[in-house]
């Protein structure tokens, strides 16, 4: 990753105390090269680095950071600034307000709207969706089925072949049952077309959002910044989305999209689930494009969901050596709670790259909760009367193997093992007193 790239250029910084005309050089031109494969585009590369390079030179480096700390830091400044320095909010204005979203087909417009509704329902707000994607029949029950996941009302009329006319008495029917935003969900093409651009155009100049969208796919790599410019000279969008950077994150799209068009980006999508949306941070892509992983976001949404009270009744119960199967489904409950798990574990540095090709969704923890679930009350406060019929009682009753029950007896048994030597030392202050 781009990271491994820098880490290689600045290898010649090493051990030197100023940062140099002649040792930056060369790491300049290594830095472009990652950027240019980490799909920013090759004038907005150049400049960046340009600009980079008249930065560093001359830079005392301090004892405690290395050049290469540096220059990283600066690349990351650099970055951040290039992507608009500080997060853009939505305008929301108007009664209704209304937010337009557009894109090509398959961009994620659908399914990032039943994530913005979710989001500003979440926010106290009384958000309707209008159905307005009339070309393809599925497309209007999957925003009905989004909508009845996160709990907001979808406006459609199934019969009715005028997407403008739908979206007008969309705004209506929202005035009149005192909801404050809709969101409109459009049609898109596989590639850009007159027909698109003219009713998308139509909707806009018609329904006067406060906030336009632009919605994108991020693995679409250079093909994302033609799309974002096509786009924007014929609706002149207020924002941008980047979806699906929960693959193989090409973050570098966010840092060309903005350089081209000179709009904002506002939010990331990062999984199928409602909740995996994030407001676009400059400062967290730069990191994440420098492949430190996005870490602020995720203990962010960590603490939106974690259960702060419940975390303390376990962990109160994991000093005194009493975690017992009740515990451990209730913590199952919370990790599935904050969202896709492969989505969660691919924020950590380092985790994307090694948890690629595994298999890890919630489905892994059926069994496990099956299991759990066919404990009798006693059973699950008391781990240590499972006899070898009770077992298989459990087995039989949960649909799984006997080996399956064991293994997760063994695991068990070895968390509690863990918890109990780890409480022996003292806790976890013993823990971070190991370290180093
Ligand atoms: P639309 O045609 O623009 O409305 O796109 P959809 O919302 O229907 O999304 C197209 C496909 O991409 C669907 O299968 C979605 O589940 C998927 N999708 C949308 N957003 C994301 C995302 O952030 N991450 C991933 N992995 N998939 C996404
Ligand atoms: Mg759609």
């Amino acid at each position: 990753n781009l990271s491994n790239k820098l880490d290689k250029a600045i290898k010649t910084l090493k051990g030197q105390g100023r940062i140099t005309d002649i040792n930056v050089a060369s790491t300049v031109k290594e830095i472009r090269r990652a950027l240019i494969d980490a799909d920013v585009n090759y004038k907005v590369a150049k400049e960046v680095t340009d600009r980079i390079k008249d930065k560093a030179i001359g830079r005392d480096v301090l004892i405690a950071v290395s050049p290469g700390q540096l220059l990283v830091k600066i690349v990351s400044e650099e970055l951040t600034e290039l992507m608009g320095g500080t997060k853009s909010d939505m305008t929301i204005k108007g009664d209704p307000a209304v937010i337009l979203i557009s894109g090509l087909q398959g961009s994620g417009k659908t399914t990032f709207t039943g994530k913005l509704a979710n989001l500003l329902k979440k926010q106290g707000k009384q958000v309707m969706l209008a159905a307005c994607d009339i070309y393809r029949p599925a497309a209007i029950n999957q925003l009905k089925v989004l909508g009845e996941q996160v709990g907001v009302e979808v406006y459609a009329e199934p019969e009715n072949k005028n997407a403008l006319q739908i979206a007008q008495n969309a705004i209506k029917h929202a005035k009149q049952s005192g909801k404050s935003i809709v969101i409109v969900d459009t049609a898109g093409r596989l590639a850009v077309d007159e027909e698109m651009m003219n009713e998308i155009s139509a909707l806009k100049e018609s329904l006067k959002p406060s906030e336009t969208l632009f919605v994108v796919d991020a693995m679409t790599g250079q093909d994302a910044v033609n799309t974002a410019k096509a786009f924007n000279e014929r609706l002149n969008f207020d924002g941008v989305v980047l979806t699906k950077l929960d693959g193989d994150t090409r973050g570098g799209a966010a840092i060309s999209i903005r350089a081209v068009v000179d709009k904002p980006l506002k939010f990331v999508s990062t999984g199928e689930k409602m909740d995996a949306i994030d407001v676009f941070h400059p400062d967290r892509m730069a990191q994440r494009i420098l492949g430190m992983g996005d870490v602020v976001s995720l203990v962010e949404r960590a603490q939106e969901t974690f259960d702060q009270q419940e975390a303390e009744r376990i962990n109160k119960k994991i000093r005194k050596n009493q975690f017992d199967f009740n515990d451990f489904l209730s913590q199952l409950d919370q990790i599935k709670k904050m969202g896709n798990i492969k989505d969660l574990l691919g924020m950590i540095p380092g985790m994307g790259k090694a948890m690629k090709g595994v298999d890890v969704d919630e489905n892994s923890f059926k069994p496990i909760e099956a299991i759990i679930q066919s404990m009798t009350p006693d059973e699950r406060a008391n781990p240590d009367i499972m006899t070898g019929s009770r077992r298989q009682r459990i087995a039989k009753g949960s649909g799984t193997s006997i080996q399956q029950v064991n293994n997760l007896m063994k695991q068990f048994d070895d968390m509690r093992k863990m918890m109990k030597t780890m409480n022996k030392m003292g806790g976890m202050k013993a823990l971070g007193n190991m370290k180093g």
